[in-house]
């Protein structure tokens, strides 16, 4: 296995050496000599720490690609109680005071989680009643119903919050309607405009046939005054669209680099994980920690590894009301994704990138009808095209520069209670 590879940028040789995930060269040796201190550690938890609460399976809106079928998770209008909701938290707390550790995060999950506001203050209320346990609360809305209350109920708790918003007005309302066949823009941005600290809000994109190009939309974005962009792409993208979005991707990353250079920082979070790897040379054992330190309880209170789990029995942890065999399960599972490589695919072990990648989601993969580790090509070349983009991007990026955007980040990663840490 070869673990270096050698890019040409601007006449200059530089490697990335994907063992040690740092770019060498003869005069910039790492990132991290110049920014690690002021990093905060960002090293993923090897034991439970977030939980994400799927409120309930309904949603006032009927997008295009719904991983969930409407929100409904094909169980229909069922709502979270806060019997439920509190004996998962007990769950996490009594984990985590477990291991000698205080901080946790919940995650409020839907269907459209401002379906069941109060039982997000009644979630949050009974969180704040206990002593030394600090936590960071996030939330993922559609964003049309948020109310100035609400607004303020988030921005006092620093709630990170992820609105999905899928471009511009056009765009965005042939992706994301009412039932009513309504465009649902123009209550978005209305939420969006409710917020005095836009520092904690993160647009969600999602890539799919209707917005392939995102780099023709991204600046209606920022216009919105939102600094933190996140994006995905459709599983069922056609290869049209996904030929046209690889094009569009690497505009994106040339735009990041104009943008830099000018002096105009954001945040796309895609990107930024990447880099925080290179400044802290973090090696990933998985692309994400589902099933590690982060778990999703369903409406009916089954525990999965992630929301796009829920109501598939075959990944069903554990029942709310059995939480004593959790332990086991979870250490097994563990286990068998972090101590057993041999499961992990041929190409993902003999990929340079694999320790700045982690490797496939396993969603992603059962979704593609293959087993948890196998590889899903096309979506393990968008993440080639985008590691290689963005390591030769740094290297093209003066160090001075590079120190501004690292600080620009962390200052915002600090209007999130908690700070900000991806799954
Ligand atoms: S998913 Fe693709 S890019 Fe990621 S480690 Fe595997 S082979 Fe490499
Ligand atoms: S990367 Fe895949 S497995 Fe991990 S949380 Fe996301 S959808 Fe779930």
């Amino acid at each position: 296995m070869k673990w270096q590879k050698e890019f040409v940028v601007n006449g200059r040789k530089y490697i990335f050496d994907g063992m040690s995930v740092s770019i060498i060269t003869d005069e910039i040796s790492t990132l991290r000599q110049n920014l690690s201190y002021k990093v905060p550690n960002s090293q993923r938890s090897s034991t439970l720490k977030t939980l994400c609460l799927v409120l309930n399976n309904s949603c006032n809106l009927c997008c295009k690609y719904c991983f969930a079928n409407n929100g409904m998770y094909n169980k229909p209008n069922e709502f979270m109680t806060f019997e439920t909701a509190k004996k998962s938290i007990d769950f996490l707390i009594k984990t985590v005071r477990e291991y000698k550790k205080e901080k946790i995060t919940i995650s409020f999950f839907g269907g459209e989680p401002l379906l069941s506001f109060k039982l997000i203050e009644n979630c949050v209320s009974y969180i704040e009643s206990f002593k030394n346990i600090n936590c960071k609360y996030m939330i993922t809305t559609n964003g049309t119903l948020l109310t100035p209350e609400i607004v303020q109920y988030f921005q006092k708790y620093n709630f990170d919050t992820m609105i999905s918003i899928d471009g511009n007005k056009k765009l965005h309302d042939y992706c994301r309607k009412f039932n009513s066949g309504c465009g649902s823009y123009d209550k978005v941005v209305r939420g969006i405009n409710l917020f005095n600290k836009k520092d904690i809000l993160n647009a969600r994109v999602t890539i799919s046939n209707h917005n392939s190009e995102i780099h023709t939309y991204i600046e209606d974005i920022l216009e919105l005054g939102i600094k933190r962009i996140t994006f995905a792409v459709d599983y069922n993208i056609s290869s049209y669209s996904f030929n046209l979005y690889i094009k569009s991707l690497k505009k994106l990353i040339d735009k990041y680099y104009d943008d830099i250079m000018q002096g105009k920082y954001y945040e796309i979070t895609n990107f930024s994980n990447i880099i925080i790897s290179l400044a802290l040379h973090q090696r990933k054992l998985t692309f994400c920690n589902a099933g590690i330190s982060y778990l999703t309880v369903s409406a009916d209170g089954k525990y999965y590894m992630c929301p796009r789990f829920v109501g598939n029995n075959d990944f069903a942890f554990f029942d709310v009301e059995e939480s004593d065999k959790a332990k086991g399960k979870m250490e097994a599972f563990k286990k068998n994704l972090l101590n057993n490589p041999g499961e992990r695919n041929l190409k993902c072990k003999n990929c340079v990138y694999v320790f700045i990648c982690g490797g496939m989601c396993y969603h992603h993969a059962i979704a593609s009808g293959k087993n948890i580790f196998e590889n899903v090509p096309r979506e393990c070349y968008q993440r080639m095209v985008m590691f290689e983009g963005i390591i030769k991007m740094i290297c093209k990026i003066p160090v001075k520069n590079r120190r501004k955007l690292l600080l620009f980040y962390i200052t915002l990663w600090n209007s999130v209670k908690g700070g900000i840490d991806y799954v």
